[in-house]
């Protein structure tokens, strides 16, 4: 992980100089702010602020009542029902922001969360880091034969070396030229090309930076689809890491949302009538469940 000398100074001083304040505060988000966690090669994610705590969200559901924090118990009482009866506002008056190091094919998935704030790195502007992102290998799989959407086997031996020698070389190759298309030399009359054209032939697998401030309902939307097992290792390791940092900074609402969500399972009009069959006594098949091949399939890797 590279953080740059510049943004190593602004933690260092930020964490540095506390200062009281009257805002809510979260002990847990308060150890967290500014730590930079490294994930995968070269990539990293930190809090740079953060605002609310479990109590805000009480404190938002509340305003019906005009009252205002109560116990902790009537808190996670209250989170809970929230949570459960998908009543989301609430948990909207919790943000945070993100400070995020990351390979762009990861990012090209992230961007796709459209309720977010973002700031990224300008290639126009910088020039990027001589940093690529080369899986480890017991990430180098083979193309699942399931999903398509999904790797299958480790690739070994001479294969996973060439692989991971193609790829090293490729960007090494494309990075060199990018170096060489900025760079200016009069006397070969050489003006050097523009930083926002001479990018164009980087890989996806050079990274960018970006600043990420959401909020908690639709963090957790986030969370539930990306450190879920279907979405890609490169992206789900860094929600893993955003939903440990969650925990700690409003513990009672993550707990709600493994409870009600992570480790929820919901199902269709058709799962529910084949579990009420399967109840009374009777064998169920995929032929007359009333449910695709796929649909199927899933249900019975959740049921049995
Ligand atoms: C495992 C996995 C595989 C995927 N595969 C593909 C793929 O092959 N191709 C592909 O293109 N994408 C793919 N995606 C991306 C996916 O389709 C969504 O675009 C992405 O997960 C963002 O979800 P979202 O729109 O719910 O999130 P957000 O953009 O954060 O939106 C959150 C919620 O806000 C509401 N919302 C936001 N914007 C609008 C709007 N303009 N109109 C109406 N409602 C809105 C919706 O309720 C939405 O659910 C994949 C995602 C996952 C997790």
């Amino acid at each position: 992980m590279a953080l740059t000398p510049e943004q190593q100074a602004e933690i260092e001083a930020a964490r540095a100089e506390p200062r009281p304040t009257l805002r809510a505060v979260a002990p847990g988000m308060e150890a967290q702010l500014h730590i930079a966690h490294p994930i995968l090669d070269h990539g990293l994610i930190r809090v740079v602020d953060y605002m609310g705590d479990d109590g805000a969200i009480c404190q938002a559901a509340r305003v019906s009542y005009g009252r205002g924090t109560k116990a902790v118990s009537d808190d996670r009482g209250l989170i809970r029902y929230l949570m459960r009866h998908w009543h989301s506002t609430p948990f909207e008056m919790c943000e945070v922001k993100f400070h995020v190091k990351l390979p762009i094919f990861v990012a090209r998935q992230w961007i796709r969360h459209r309720t977010a704030n973002v700031n990224e790195y300008s290639a126009r502007y910088s020039v990027l880091d001589r940093e690529f992102y080369i899986p480890a290998p017991e990430q180098l799989a083979a193309q699942s034969r399931t999903n398509n959407q999904g790797r299958g086997q480790l690739l070994e031996g001479a294969e996973a070396q060439r692989v991971l020698d193609i790829l090293r070389e490729d960007a090494t190759r494309a990075y060199d030229h990018y170096e060489d298309m900025l760079t200016p030399d009069p006397e070969a009359g050489k003006q050097g090309l523009a930083r926002e054209l001479a990018r164009m032939n980087l890989p996806a697998n050079v990274y960018t930076q970006w600043y990420w401030k959401v909020d908690l309902h639709n963090l957790f939307h986030f969370l539930r689809l990306r450190a879920d097992h279907h979405a890609q290792y490169e992206i789900r390791i860094y929600a893993e890491k955003m939903a440990e940092i969650v925990k700690d900074w409003v513990p009672l609402a993550y707990e709600a949302f493994a409870d009600y969500r992570l480790g929820a399972a919901s199902l269709s009009a058709q799962a529910r009538a084949v579990l009420k069959r399967r109840l009374a006594g009777e064998t169920v098949t995929e032929e007359t469940s009333g449910m695709s091949k796929g649909e199927w399939r899933e249900f019975v890797e959740e049921w049995g």
